[in-house]
């Protein structure tokens, strides 16, 4: 992890260039994760962890248990 100062107007392309450099060196399995993640708040979440569905309102996974907050 690390900080990079960037104008205001710059900031949402310089979040964009991170992430696709984080991206870049992720391993497939990091990248679905991380999918699952940016997925929460829809109807049914995809668990980061195991990849099951978490129906919507539930806080913790049923599959494995992860909870969410
Ligand atoms: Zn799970």
């Amino acid at each position: 992890m690390f900080w990079l100062a960037v104008a205001s107007d710059d900031a949402p392309a310089a979040a964009q260039v991170l992430h696709d450099e984080e991206r870049a060196s992720m391993t497939d399995e990091q990248r679905r994760a991380a999918d699952a993640v940016n997925a929460l708040g829809e109807d049914d979440n995809t668990c980061p962890a195991c990849f099951g569905t978490i129906p919507r309102g539930e806080a913790r996974c049923p599959e494995c248990g992860l909870r969410f907050s």
